[in-house]
């Protein structure tokens, strides 16, 4: 991308309405714009970090054995009066009335259409295991949204709903969804703890949260700090192993980890004074499993081996898209701006002309941008006729994690400068040796 034909809308001033780092930063930096309270739209650079996060999330609920659909944002409240939440949910819910007055919402979460969509296909035990995951806009008209797209009103989830024939087979399902998370917020170079949480409406009596350790998070949390060192599972893990993947979820649940909900002080004590962690934290992703609350309500059975009809069991998964990206500022920033983990950043190089408009110079970022382009390498060429200063600040501040600089100084000695965003490293090299460090 060339960044004389993007849209980069940066701001000068840092806007007085935003408390917290990561929300001053994707307003300044041009990646989001409020529309109404808790309402943005996604500006380019923006988009493609949602879009990078999301790509992360799909990998590992596919390589999970989740399946991807797209369900409607808007839905029919009778699907909510069959599970009783029509009347629960509460000010939360936006409700709407369509031209010929029917009750109409725009959905905070989907189990009921879920749900229901299981139920008019599945008969057999022999169609499960079953998880069906959509990445798709939720409105809940949150009290107090608040600190940008961390608690907006309008947010992005992955949704993810298991289905089993009984608790066993749940209780698989639900450690897939847990392992699949633990790689998911690796990924992204977060430290994200499952932590022993509330199930709030969705019911059901097994539930983590997985919260990164924050100081602007709206959580109190508190958890054993050796959790902090601990590796993600590997790529090539086995789903389908089921005595494995327990194993992972013993490994990850063996030490206290737990929201001030379910804060145990008892057992809190116990955990070594040193190894304490008492700290605020983001709550990226949340788990659920809740056997047939959905589907005894809404008559979704199955048959089981013996021929009997059962309700099926159930659990929910859910990420915040969307909250992860100010969480990912959140975790990645210093006193110039932001500093993407590579997994994430909108481009990973930023090409830099220092002198737009010198022969030699504009020659070579041609050549560079064109070859990294072709590597299918996400480039953004600074071609602007702006300072040398003023690009470097804006570099810096939308946090690409590596700057290839080319002035006219180093070319004559047949070099440019190779820097890293997050530690500020440079490095003379040969326009071709920067090429080299780079593919796709
Ligand atoms: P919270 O406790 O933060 O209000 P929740 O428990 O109501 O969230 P879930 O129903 O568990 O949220 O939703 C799954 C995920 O969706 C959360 O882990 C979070 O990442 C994201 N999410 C929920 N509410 C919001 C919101 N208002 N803004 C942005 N992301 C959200
Ligand atoms: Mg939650």
């Amino acid at each position: 991308m060339r960044l004389s034909r993007y849209f980069l809308p940066i701001l000068r001033e840092t806007p007085k309405e935003a408390e917290i780092v990561s929300h001053r930063l994707m307003l300044r930096a041009g990646l989001v714009q409020q529309q109404a309270a808790g309402i943005y739209a996604w500006l380019p650079l923006g988009h493609r970090v949602l879009e990078k996060v999301c790509r992360i999330v799909r990998e590992e609920q596919d390589r999970a054995g989740a399946i991807e659909l797209k369900m409607p944002t808007i839905q029919s409240a009778d699907l909510w009066r069959e599970s009783g939440r029509y009347d629960d949910y509460g000010k939360e819910m936006l409700r709407i009335k369509d031209r010929h007055e029917r009750d109409m919402l725009f959905g905070p979460t989907n189990e009921e259409m879920i749900t229901a969509i299981f139920r008019s296909y599945v008969r057999s035990y022999k169609s499960l295991p079953l998880n069906l995951y959509h990445v798709q806009w939720k409105f809940r008209d949150e009290i107090r949204p608040r600190f940008g797209t961390m608690r907006s009103r309008e947010f992005l989830m992955k949704d993810a709903y298991s289905f089993d024939i009984d608790q066993a087979g749940a209780r698989h399902s639900y450690n897939r969804m847990f392992v699949a998370y633990l790689r998911t917020f690796a990924r992204m170079g977060l430290k994200a703890i499952p932590m022993v949480a509330d199930t709030g409406p969705i019911g059901g009596n097994l539930s983590h949260e997985f919260i990164i350790l924050a100081s602007t998070g709206e959580s109190e949390v508190y958890c054993h700090r050796d959790f902090l060192g601990f590796e993600a599972p590997a790529a090539n893990t086995d789903f389908d192993d089921v005595a494995g993947l327990q194993g992972v979820f013993d490994r990850w649940t063996s030490l206290y980890a737990a929201t001030s909900e379910k804060h145990d002080e008892a057992a809190f004590a116990a955990v070594p004074e040193d190894r304490r962690v008492s700290a605020r934290g983001i709550e990226v992703g949340h788990i659920f499993y809740f056997g047939t609350k959905y589907s005894a309500a809404m008559n979704a059975v199955v048959a089981g081996p013996d021929g009997v009809e059962r309700p099926v069991h159930m659990g929910s998964y859910g990420i915040g898209p969307s909250r992860l990206v100010a969480a990912l500022i959140e975790a990645g920033h210093d006193d110039a701006g932001i500093i993407w983990p590579e997994a994430v950043a909108p481009f990973t190089v930023a090409v830099l002309n220092l002198k737009a408009g010198d022969s030699t110079t504009d020659a070579a970022c041609e050549q560079l941008y064109a070859a990294l382009k072709a590597k299918g390498v996400d480039v953004l060429y600074d071609d602007t006729d702006e300072r040398p200063g003023a690009k470097f600040a804006k570099a810096d501040l939308i946090g690409i994690p590596w700057q290839i600089l080319v002035g006219p100084k180093g070319l004559a000695d047949g070099k440019v400068e190779l820097k890293r965003r997050a530690d500020g490293a440079r490095e003379l090299v040969s326009p071709s040796d920067a090429l080299e460090r780079f593919s796709a």
